[in-house]
């Protein structure tokens, strides 16, 4: 069986979700296999196992930490070029769609971006992608070259299959010059909200202009319910809610199984960013908001009033 290549996406090791996502995939295309760059392997080797990695291929190299996204897709190109694999997944980010973009170009090879579901099919992975404010899903494949796919957070569950530790196999890659044109100067985590990370939340919540600068309501239904809290453009622009966490086509690209969008009129900007997500429920007052064509589930109303009902009951429930 072909192995399919996962970017492992890490800090020191330290493994995001999406990459046991992003395993999980893999295993339903061929034999999973972990590709991880830089340093801090052995934190990751276990939870890598766990979520099905047969092999796990150890990038090192001068500079593969210390620079931006260019040596990474030189590292990937090298993994490549060893396994002959039948796909590279990698989780959609900005950065990382600049890394698989740039390893397509040197396999010169196919690359979609943003999926939202990959299965297998006769001649390789078939990709779902939802586009236009989620009025259609495209299928799509590559039809040249090693397919390298951008998968969307949250578009699998992870299945934790108990596997050992990946066999290891060590890959030593001399970063070249062109490579290291921008470099990573400082480095500082982002204050803990205790809430997760908007970019891989299970659930968003979002709050918009509709909260007039109050976003009480929207942090207490995110609390009660586990999610984090997002915002659409113009309660950022009125210096509401921090500019990470907007929501949108200017903003973050959320693709949660569930999204709530409290007071968010649902401008296509605003869609742009959370048309992916599963299941999308909305509070607003006016019921001819546009936000309502879009919803599986609406509520009109005050979200001054809905927000804290629903609270209640959630918080009454657990
Ligand atoms: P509004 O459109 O003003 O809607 C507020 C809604 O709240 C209304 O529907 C109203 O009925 C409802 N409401 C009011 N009070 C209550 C209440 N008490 N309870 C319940 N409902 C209530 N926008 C983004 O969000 N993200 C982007 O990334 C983004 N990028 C952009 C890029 C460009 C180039 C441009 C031109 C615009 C961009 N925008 C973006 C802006 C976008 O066009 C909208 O202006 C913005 O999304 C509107 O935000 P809103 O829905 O919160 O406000």
């Amino acid at each position: 069986m072909s192995q399919v290549l996962v970017l492992v996406d890490h800090i020191d090791g330290a493994v995001r979700k999406t990459t046991n996502e992003l395993l999980t995939i893999a295993a339903r295309l061929g034999e999973p296999a972990a590709v991880f760059i830089g340093k801090g392997y052995d934190n990751a080797a276990g939870q890598l196992g766990e979520y099905g990695a047969k092999t796990a291929y150890v990038v090192d190299g001068e500079g593969l930490d210390e620079f931006l996204v260019a040596p990474k897709a030189e590292a990937l190109k090298a993994v490549v070029d060893q396994a002959s694999p039948a796909a590279v997944l990698v989780a959609s980010s900005a950065e990382n769609k600049e890394v698989a973009a740039r390893l397509a170009v040197k396999l010169d090879s196919g690359l979609i971006t943003d999926a939202v579901d990959v299965q297998a099919g006769d001649s390789g992975p078939v990709t779902s992608q939802s586009v236009f404010a989620a009025a259609f899903t495209v299928k799509a494949g590559v039809s040249k070259g090693t397919p390298v796919i951008t998968v969307k957070p949250n578009s699998a569950t992870p299945e934790a299959v108990g596997g050992g530790a990946p066999e290891v196999v060590n890959v030593s890659v001399t970063v070249s010059d062109a490579a290291k044109g921008a470099k990573i100067v400082d480095r500082k985590p982002k204050e803990k909200s205790g809430r997760p990370d908007l970019a891989e939340a299970a659930i968003v919540v979002s709050g918009g202009r509709g909260t007039n600068g109050d976003f009480s309501k929207v942090e207490e239904f995110a609390d009660a319910v586990g999610a984090a809290v997002g915002a659409s453009r113009a309660a950022v622009d009125a210096g509401w809610y921090p500019h990470s966490s907007q929501v949108g086509q200017t903003g973050k690209q959320v693709s949660p199984t569930l999204y709530v969008a409290a007071g968010i009129s649902g401008a296509i900007q605003h869609r742009a960013g959370m048309q992916t997500s599963k299941t999308i429920v909305a509070v607003n007052k006016d019921a001819e908001a546009p936000i309502f064509e879009l919803v599986d589930f609406g509520v009109v109303g005050d979200l001054f009033t809905v927000l804290p009902q629903a609270t209640e009951e959630v918080v009454k429930r657990k």
